[in-house]
């Protein structure tokens, strides 16, 4: 039986993997070693009894007793805190779903790696801040690297087959988010609601956030960058609100290969855990007649600062992937708390990566990334606190 494990099983991603696990033979076909929550114990323990998981994990250390309360008399291992989350991702695994949101999934991402399994990677902050130290240790470690994200699953499914010496750059699209057609000073008074509520995509609250502000698009060229081994000017990104393109591939002879299906992302990660076969998905069939024009147009860089800050970070290299993240994440704890406006998530972001100057830095080691990353939050945090006390949603 293949051993699989899902961290952040309870989050949206998470949540689709399961379903098709279950869908797919659940725990007669699969033999579940790990899943991971945080706060959502009900969940996770339902999860956990239903696939009969060796051990789930919540990373809330509060939430501990309530989790042996709910296994109790089932037989299944409890643990909670960042050490057990990695403890569990290094059990021996064949496939790995990495679904952890945020710089958080790092530490659990590479232990998993290490192992020489399937990686399965959702959490593209992995990418973001470790750059390519997570691709050399599960290449090292004889594993395969999958992307979940849409659009890489799309670059990667368009490339099956292809030389990469023959691509000349990938395309990313867009949605766009909710504000899309909005006015700068619209979204600078933007509500926390207004932000989470994405037109085409049902996703968790943070990554909805980003797609709001494109800072989501900006993690994705990033994550670009060290999955497929590309230069800077080699991906580019396209605003297409109907996301049905998922992203494209370009080649020197001037060939496009897109991959396209509904927004569902089932779609990706129902490849990842069936490739390099390809399984029956409950994902709906695109009808072209009815599905009437595609739009594409330029991402405007004015009303979506991140996707002007990324090229910096691109061509910087090193650490400032995980500066651009960490201050981005820790901005974001201050919007969702009303402490900052929606605009002001970029402008922090924009000032701590003027302060730190990363870039260049050869990333070898997990610490490297964690020593920065705190960094950047505290350089943030300290930020906020000279604006003042204020409430911004109030
Ligand atoms: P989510 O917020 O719905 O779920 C996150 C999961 O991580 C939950 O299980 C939660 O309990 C757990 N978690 C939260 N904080 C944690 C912490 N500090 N330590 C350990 N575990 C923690 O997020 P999501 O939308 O499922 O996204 C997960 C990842 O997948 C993100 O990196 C996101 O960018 C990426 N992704 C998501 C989508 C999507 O459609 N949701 C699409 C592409 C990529
Ligand atoms: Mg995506």
């Amino acid at each position: 039986m293949q051993r699989i494990s899902i961290f952040g099983s309870t989050g949206s991603i998470g949540q689709n993997t399961v379903d098709l696990i279950e869908r797919q033979g659940g725990a007669e076909r699969y033999d579940v070693v790990a899943l991971s929550g945080a706060g959502n114990i009900a969940l996770l323990a339902e999860q956990a009894k239903s696939l009969r998981a060796d051990i789930a994990i919540t990373a809330d250390p509060t939430k501990l007793d309530a989790l042996k309360e709910a296994l109790s008399g089932t037989g299944i291992e409890v643990a909670a805190g960042s050490a057990a989350l990695v403890e569990a991702a290094a059990r021996p695994c064949d496939w790995t779903m990495c679904a952890i949101v945020g710089a958080a999934g790092l530490p659990p991402t590479l232990a998993a790696a290490r192992q020489g399994g399937t990686i399965a990677l959702a959490n593209k902050e992995s990418l973001v801040c470790a750059g390519e130290l997570v691709p050399k240790v599960i290449a090292e470690a004889g594993g395969v690297l999958l992307p979940v994200d849409s659009e890489h699953s799309a670059i990667f499914q368009c490339l099956q087959g292809e030389r990469r010496a023959d691509v000349d750059r990938v395309i990313l699209t867009a949605s766009g988010g909710p504000f899309r057609t909005w006015s700068l000073a619209q979204m600078r008074d933007a509500t926390l609601a207004q932000a989470v509520a994405h037109p085409n995509w049902d996703m968790g609250q943070r990554i909805s956030i980003d797609s709001a502000s494109m800072f989501n698009k900006a993690l994705e060229v990033i994550e670009a960058k060290y999955l497929f081994g590309l230069e800077a000017d080699q991906v580019e990104v396209v605003v297409h609100p109907q996301s049905i393109v998922h992203s494209m591939v370009g080649f020197k002879d001037a060939a496009i290969i897109a991959q396209l299906g509904a927004p569902d992302m089932r779609g990706a990660i129902g490849y990842a855990l069936n490739y390099p076969e390809r399984a029956n998905l409950p994902v709906e069939r695109l009808d072209f007649a009815t599905l009437g024009a595609l739009d594409f147009a330029s991402p405007d860089l004015e009303r979506f600062p991140a996707l002007r800050l990324v090229k910096d970070v691109l061509r910087a290299g090193g650490l400032a992937g995980a500066v651009f993240n960490a201050a981005k994440e820790r901005a974001m704890d201050a919007f969702i708390g009303g402490k900052i406006g929606f605009l002001d998530m970029a402008a922090r972001v924009e000032d701590t990566l003027a302060a730190l100057a990363p870039g260049g830095e050869h990333i070898t080691s997990l610490e490297q990334v964690v020593e920065i990353d705190g960094i950047a939050r505290a350089h943030v945090a300290a930020q906020i606190d000279r604006m003042g006390e204020r409430n911004v949603h109030a």
